[in-house]
């Protein structure tokens, strides 16, 4: 069977917006109104996520204030992605009036890219959803290159691990320097000169490798700042698989909860989970040997402890934590560039002042549009869900049509 794109102005030939996008209705009109009455649920539901797992991890300390800010945030980011949606699929209609005919970059790609243009996010949303996008873009870069190297690298864990291990080692000594200040899945805390007068008598860490006085920069003792870590870890990623799972799976548990169970104990897998543990333990107690066995702190212990606690990506070895860490690197090296190097040229300030997330934002997005419908075997689950939730599946018919007439397409040349 050939690919889509590739026969895609054969297979569309003669037909219109109508017969493509919205059969159900009869004119683009009409259409447009539907969707504006019909897709304000679905941007709602997809955010449902963002609204309760914030508080589940924050695991206390709410106020009325935080509780408003949290609820106005999210309705705030499912009105306009709602509105993303609205004006991506009354684009498909304009641009088959402009073109006179259906245009395989102006079905999903083009809608996507002007309708995220059209719409402005608050800055908290923008950096959202244009990084979720962006990393979502890049995994299907990854996934669809030809490039020698590159084929390489995906295929191999190894590789994936250590690239994440490097990658984890600079962004760990950016935020270590404290020129940039922003989110990573650990905040390594700053370097102390250790208080020789202290006195350590912790049983395990102090057992296995006794240092008299606390050389560590962490308050409490290493063990339970070690297990601390690990316990939180562990319940973070267990909520995040937890509530994940449970969002996707909701219809069925009022229609049938036996199979609610057995499908919520097959998908969680713990792997987020464990992942996460391994991580924040094999940092901490890295770190702190390390300072027991110097007697003091030192950057070069964080250095060290962000390396080994990379290899913790082996226990899940995802492209999403892989672009996560991949966009953060380039983010923050960024950053850290302007904040550092003193006497950079002109030309480079000039180059800071261009808005990259907005346009990474619009590109992204109708990248994913156009990944959707036309390599859909290469899109992540995420994008397919958010999509059609918000276009009440109306993309994922129109994928359909084109699919069931290019079978007819193929039927007719056999
Ligand atoms: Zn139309
Ligand atoms: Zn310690």
């Amino acid at each position: 069977m050939s690919e889509l794109s590739k026969c895609f102005y054969e297979v569309t030939a003669g037909k219109t917006c109508r017969d493509l996008c919205h059969p159900e209705y009869a004119t683009c009109w009409i259409s447009f109104f539907e969707s504006a009455r019909r897709l304000l649920p679905g941007s709602f539901k997809l955010y449902i996520t963002y609204l309760l797992v914030p508080p589940l991890l924050k695991g206390g300390g709410y106020t009325w204030k935080y509780w408003q800010e949290q609820i106005a945030s999210y309705v705030g980011v499912s009105f306009k992605t709602y509105l993303i949606a609205v004006i991506g699929l009354t684009f498909q209609c304009v641009f088959y009036k402009m073109f006179g005919k259906l245009n395989y970059y102006w079905v999903m790609g083009f809608p996507g890219f002007f309708s995220t243009a059209l719409t402005k996010l608050s800055s908290v949303h923008l950096r959202l959803q244009g990084i979720t996008y962006f990393n979502m873009m890049s995994e299907v870069m990854l996934k669809k290159s030809q490039i020698g190297l590159v084929k390489v690298l995906r295929e191999s864990k190894l590789c994936g691990t250590l690239l994440f291990m490097l990658f984890n080692t600079w962004i760990m000594e950016i935020l270590q320097q404290g020129t940039v200040n922003q989110f990573w899945v650990l905040n390594p805390v700053k370097v102390r000169q250790p208080d020789r007068n202290s006195i350590d008598d912790s049983r395990v860490l102090g057992t296995l490798y006794p240092s008299g006085y606390k050389a560590c920069s962490h308050d409490k003792s290493c063990d339970s700042y070690i297990a601390h870590g690990v316990l939180k870890y562990s319940a973070a990623g267990f909520i995040i698989e937890v509530a994940g799972v449970v969002i996707t799976k909701f219809p069925q548990l009022y229609k049938d909860p036996s199979k609610f169970l057995t499908g919520l104990r097959k998908a969680v897998t713990l792997k987020l989970m464990l992942g996460l543990a391994a991580y924040n333990g094999i940092y901490r107690l890295v770190r702190c040997l390390l300072c027991r066995h110097y007697g003091m702190d030192h950057p070069m212990h964080n250095r060290i402890a962000s390396f080994l606690c990379g290899a913790s990506y082996l226990l899940y070895p995802t492209y999403q934590v892989f672009t996560l860490a991949f966009t953060k690197f380039i983010e923050m090296s960024w950053e850290h560039l302007f904040k550092t190097v003193d006497n950079l040229p002109e030309w480079a300030w000039k180059l800071k002042r261009i808005p990259y997330l907005r346009i990474v934002h619009m590109i992204a997005v109708g990248y994913m549009y156009h990944t959707l419908v036309f390599h859909s075997h290469l899109s992540p689950p995420f994008n397919s869900k958010a999509i059609n939730y918000c276009s009440d599946n109306r993309v994922e018919r129109l994928k359909r049509r084109l699919v069931g007439w290019m079978l007819d397409h193929e039927w007719s040349k056999a």
